[in-house]
C-alpha cells in the first residue's frame, strides 16, 4: 500500500489528469504532472509539474526519481516513454496495454485472438491494398487510420467501392484498417478496475450517444439490449485485462447488435463515458484508478441512484454553465481550458438520481 504523502506521477495534463489528481489528493497523495504542452489543466491542481518533451530522458529520469508510482491519462504517450520510465519506477497500467491500444490493427487482432467478437477487419497499409480489402470485407465499410485516431478523427465511411479514392485521401493516406460496417442498436462501454491482486470490479454500462464522432451523453439506465449484453462484454474485458496483467481502470467500447456485443476499441485509462461515476457511483473511476495503482482496497462501483445522465460541454456548450448551475440537480465540471474551440471538450454536467431539469428533491 502506497502510504499517504507519497507522490503519484501522471503522464498527460488534460482533464482526465485533473480529475485523477483531485481523487489522489482526497486519498492523501501528492501528484506530479508530466506533459509537453504549455497549458496543463491538470497541473493547475497539483503540487508538481514538469513541462518537458516525451523523449527528454534527463527530465523523465528526474520525474521518475520524484515519483513513487506513475500512471498515464493520455493514450498517445509514446510507448518508449513508458518503457524508459518503467526502468526507474513502477508504471501502471504498463507499456503493453498502451502499445496495443495505440494501434487499431494490433488491438483488434489481440481481441479477436482472445476469442472476442469484433467487426470484420483487414489491414490497409497502402492505397493498392484498399481495393483488395474492400473485396474481402465488402461495403459499406469504415476506413480508419491505424494510429492517432480519436473522437471520430482519421476515419472515412465507404458506401460503395467507388468511395475508395476519396476515403484514402480523407484519412491522409496513412496506414489504415478497413472495418465492415456494424449495424448496431446502441453503443455502450464497459469500464472496469483491476487491482494489483487481480480483483476486478465493473461500473454499470451506460448507453453512449455520439454526435459528430464525439461522445455527447452517457446515460443510465441503459436500454434493455445493453443491459442484456453487459455480462458478455464484461467477460471479454476481464479476459483482456488479465491477458495484459492490467492494473487500474480499463475501458472497452462496444456496439450492441443482434449477434451480441461487438468490441470496437479500448482505452487503457479512465474514460469520458465514466465521468458520471464521480457523483453517480459509490467510488468513481478516478478514485478506484488511484486505489488500484496504489494497492489500496478497491471501492464499491455500485450506482447510487438512477437515473444518471452525463452530458459533455463541447465548444460553445460551455456558455450553458450559468443555466446548468441554476439546475439544482446538476453537477457542473469546468475543465478551465482557456481556448474555446469547436469539438473541444471543455467540461461536463452530470445529473445523478434526477433527470435534467427535474425539480429539486
Ligand atoms: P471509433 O473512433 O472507432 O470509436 O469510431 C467512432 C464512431 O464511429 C463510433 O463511436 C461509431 O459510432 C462509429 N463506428 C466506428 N466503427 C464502426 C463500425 N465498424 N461500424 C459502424 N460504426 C462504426
Amino acid at each position: 500500500m502506497l502510504p499517504p504523502g507519497s507522490t503519484i506521477g501522471i503522464l498527460g495534463g488534460g482533464q482526465l489528469g485533473r480529475m485523477l489528481a483531485v481523487a489522489a489528493a482526497q486519498l492523501g497523495y501528492k501528484v506530479h504532472i508530466y506533459a509537453p504542452d504549455a497549458e496543463s489543466v491538470a497541473a493547475e491542481v497539483t503540487a508538481h509539474h514538469s513541462q518537458a518533451a516525451w523523449d527528454d530522458e534527463p527530465r523523465l529520469a528526474a520525474f521518475a526519481a520524484a515519483c513513487d508510482i506513475v500512471t498515464f491519462e493520455f493514450e498517445n504517450v509514446p510507448v518508449d516513454t513508458v518503457r524508459f520510465l518503467s526502468g526507474h519506477v513502477a508504471v501502471h497500467p504498463g507499456a503493453k496495454a498502451l502499445e496495443i491500444a495505440q494501434d487499431r490493427l494490433a488491438e483488434k487482432t489481440f481481441v479477436a485472438g482472445l476469442g472476442g467478437r469484433t467487426a470484420p477487419f483487414a489491414s490497409v497499409p497502402d492505397r493498392a491494398t484498399l481495393d483488395a480489402s474492400l473485396g474481402e470485407i465488402g461495403a459499406p465499410a469504415i476506413l480508419k487510420t491505424v494510429r492517432m485516431g480519436y473522437d471520430g478523427k482519421g476515419q472515412a465511411r465507404l458506401g460503395t467501392a467507388a468511395d475508395a479514392d476519396t476515403a484514402w485521401e480523407t484519412i491522409g493516406r496513412h496506414a489504415a484498417i478497413l472495418e465492415g460496417f456494424v449495424a448496431f442498436e446502441h453503443e455502450f462501454s464497459v469500464i472496469l478496475v483491476r487491482g494489483l491482486d487481480g480483483e476486478v470490479r465493473y461500473w454499470d454500462s451506460t448507453v453512449n450517444v455520439h454526435e459528430g464522432g464525439i461522445l455527447a451523453t452517457a446515460s443510465l439506465p441503459a436500454p434493455p439490449i445493453v443491459a442484456a449484453q453487459q455480462a458478455e462484454a464484461r467477460a471479454m474485458m476481464a479476459e483482456i485485462a488479465a491477458a495484459l496483467d492490467y492494473v487500474g481502470v480499463l475501458t472497452g467500447e462496444f456496439f450492441a447488435t443482434d449477434a451480441g456485443p461487438v468490441f470496437n476499441e479500448m482505452a487503457p485509462r479512465v474514460h469520458n463515458s465514466g465521468h458520471w461515476t464521480i457523483e453517480g457511483a459509490v467510488a468513481s473511476q478516478f478514485d478506484n484508478h488511484i486505489r488500484a495503482i496504489a494497492g489500496l482496497p478497491l471501492g464499491s462501483t455500485a450506482t447510487r441512484q438512477l437515473p444518471v445522465v452525463m452530458r459533455n460541454l463541447i465548444g460553445a456548450d460551455i456558455a450553458a454553465i450559468p443555466a446548468l448551475l441554476a439546475d439544482e440537480n446538476c453537477h457542473v465540471h469546468h475543465y478551465s481550458k482557456t481556448e474555446v474551440r469547436d469539438g473541444r471538450k471543455l467540461g461536463h454536467a452530470t445529473w445523478a438520481g434526477a433527470a435534467p431539469g427535474a425539480p429539486p428533491a
